[in-house]
């Protein structure tokens, strides 16, 4: 018993060392972000999501959910077109958990929601400025442009987005939910909005 007391005791003067110094604010921090990550685990994942794109609706995304794309692997996600480097904004509050490149998505940022649900960005043209592993975002949060990085490559641009649950992915498209479009877009002539309907298959 004596010794546990000391331990302890050593422990959190060491933890104080470290607070007062500064040199533990990064531990804390971190130990936040974690305590944080836990508690989105244990909320119930969200039903309905923001759509990533602000002036792209719902029903302009052709379903490609499990669509064959090549030997042996199906497409687990959805692609929703739009112009090289338009904002994608976060479909859900959370914390970034990945900011990095991979073969398949290129450039891609992966933020962690309730229920420890995992929204995957991918093909972006570039990451908005200063995003980092650990940030708490939101719907309006910019994670990054849409491009055509990773395989996307020689496509039309377009964000490739995922959500994975603990038991893999799952199709976002039931769960995305349009954005309020503001004044300006709702009052666009209707040539203007059905040219900006992009539909491919191939990405
Ligand atoms: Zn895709």
């Amino acid at each position: 018993m004596k010794r546990l007391v000391k331990v302890l005791g050593v422990f959190a003067a060491t933890l104080f060392i470290l607070l007062i110094t500064g040199a533990g604010s990064a531990i804390s921090d971190k130990l936040l972000f974690y305590v944080r990550v836990a508690k989105l685990y244990s909320q119930t994942p969200e039903s309905r999501i923001a759509m990533p794109l602000a002036d792209v609706s719902k029903k302009q995304i052709a379903d490609t959910w499990q669509a064959p794309r090549g030997v042996g692997r199906r497409h687990e996600g959805q692609d929703i077109f739009a112009p090289r480097g338009t904002p994608v904004l976060s479909a859900t509050n959370g914390y970034v958990l990945r900011v990095g490149v991979n073969s398949l998505g290129g450039q891609t940022v992966s933020v962690v929601g309730s229920g420890g649900r995992v929204y995957y960005y991918a093909h972006l043209d570039a990451y908005a400025p200063g995003l980092e592993v650990g940030d708490w975002v939101s719907t309006r949060t910019v994670l990054g442009y849409v491009g055509t990085t990773g395989n996307a490559q020689g496509t039309p641009p377009h964000l490739h987005f995922g959500v994975y649950t603990l038991n893999g992915a799952i199709n976002p498209l039931p769960l995305l939910t349009d954005r309020t479009a503001p004044a300006m877009t709702r009052n666009k002539p209707r040539e203007t909005r059905t040219r900006s309907r992009l539909i491919n298959r191939r990405a």
